[in-house]
């Protein structure tokens, strides 16, 4: 029992995880917003991904845009990087002076470039009638082509490794351990045995999943094709599950689905992954904290 007159104890800002969205694939839906990840450490925000929408996702997750210091780029397929740009250019005009750093695989340097590149007037205009400071010399991309450290700071140490979603090279998953958790985030990836070994023994696994009756039931006719190309870039739910079980993460959260069709329920997405993983797994929502 605490004495009566114990001193107050600071309590540290509380680390979040949160899915700003959970379906895979470039394509807008009316029921889940596109699959990226945000880590608020002792109150510091860390995204992984930038689909579209993101800046409106992390507004609804109550982070100040102007807070951005560090942003995670899985690979440069559009649904995990469309918005890039975007966001570094809502987040400077929220205020934003304070430099921000972007990781992740080439050609993101030419992505980002470009991409700032479509908003230059705006930027000006900005510059000259409220007094801005410069957008571009705020953005530090590093483009790394292999696993390894990525960042580390006083709250978290960033990690990767090469994960393997088909032709698109490279692709990364990063693991962030701080403090009070291990959260590894797969990026898209079909099985993958580097995979497992970033994950080994994480507290969190944020995995990418596909739904293959689901992804049958679509393709209609041209069903075998599609079926063989997801199949090589992609995780069925029983892969993820094999991948869980065998990096013996404590709990497993399903993104990234393949389809997001409302029909498909979470008893559907989590039985492929019982059959290898016994540990808690959850289907994500979008803005959940996990
Ligand atoms: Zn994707
Ligand atoms: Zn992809």
């Amino acid at each position: 029992m605490l004495p009566f007159a114990a001193p107050l104890i600071a309590m540290p800002a509380r680390d979040r995880v949160v899915l700003l969205g959970t379906k895979g694939g470039p394509t807008p839906s009316p029921f889940r917003a596109p699959a990226s990840v945000l880590l608020v450490i002792e109150g510091r925000p860390y995204v992984i991904d930038t689909p579209n929408g993101v800046a409106g996702q992390l507004a609804k997750a109550a982070i100040k845009l102007s807070d951005l210091r560090q942003i995670f780029i899985t690979h440069n397929h559009s649904d995990h990087v469309i918005d890039a740009g975007t966001l570094l250019v809502l987040a400077w005009g929220a205020g934003l002076d304070s430099p921000v750093a972007l990781h992740g695989p080439p050609p993101l340097k030419q992505i980002i470039r470009d991409s700032l590149a479509a908003s230059r007037f705006d930027v000006a205009a900005r510059m000259r009638e409220e007094g801005r400071i410069n957008l571009g010399p705020l953005v530090h991309v590093s483009e790394r082509s292999n696993g390894g450290l990525v960042y580390q700071d006083d709250r978290v140490r960033v990690t990767s490794t090469l994960v393997d979603h088909y032709t698109v090279k490279p692709a990364f998953a990063y693991r962030f351990d701080t403090a009070s958790r291990s959260v590894v985030v797969s990026g898209d990836t079909t099985y993958c045995p580097r995979l497992v070994e970033l994950a080994r023994g994480a507290d969190l696994l944020i995995h990418e999943a596909m739904y293959l009756p689901g992804i049958d039931q679509l393709a209609g006719e041209n069903a075998p094709k599609l079926r063989e190309h997801l199949l090589k870039s992609h995780s069925t739910t029983e892969q993820v599950g094999q991948v869980a079980a065998e990096a013996g993460v404590k709990k497993l959260v399903l993104s990234h689905l393949v389809p997001a069709s409302p029909s498909i329920t979470d008893q559907m997405w989590l039985e492929g992954v019982r059959k290898h993983f016994t540990g808690e797994a959850i289907v994500g929502r979008d803005l959940q904290e996990v």
